[in-house]
């Protein structure tokens, strides 16, 4: 199965962002509101975090 998903780096330090939850978030404009699960009525964002500064960075999954 191929990785699919791409690394993020933190825009701080530049250390590779360790992926460590999803939660669910309201959408903040059409464009989320169109991709939000309807069960939800949210979108799921993975929760990004540097473990060397602990920047945390949201991104969105699925
Ligand atoms: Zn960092």
């Amino acid at each position: 199965m191929p990785e699919t998903k791409a690394k993020m780096t933190c825009p701080c330090c530049g250390a590779e962002l360790v992926c460590h939850a999803e939660k669910p978030v309201k959408p903040t404009c059409a464009e989320e509101a169109m991709e939000a699960d309807p069960g939800l009525g949210a979108v799921i964002k993975e929760i990004h975090t540097c473990p060397n500064c602990g920047t945390a960075e949201l991104r969105r999954g699925g």
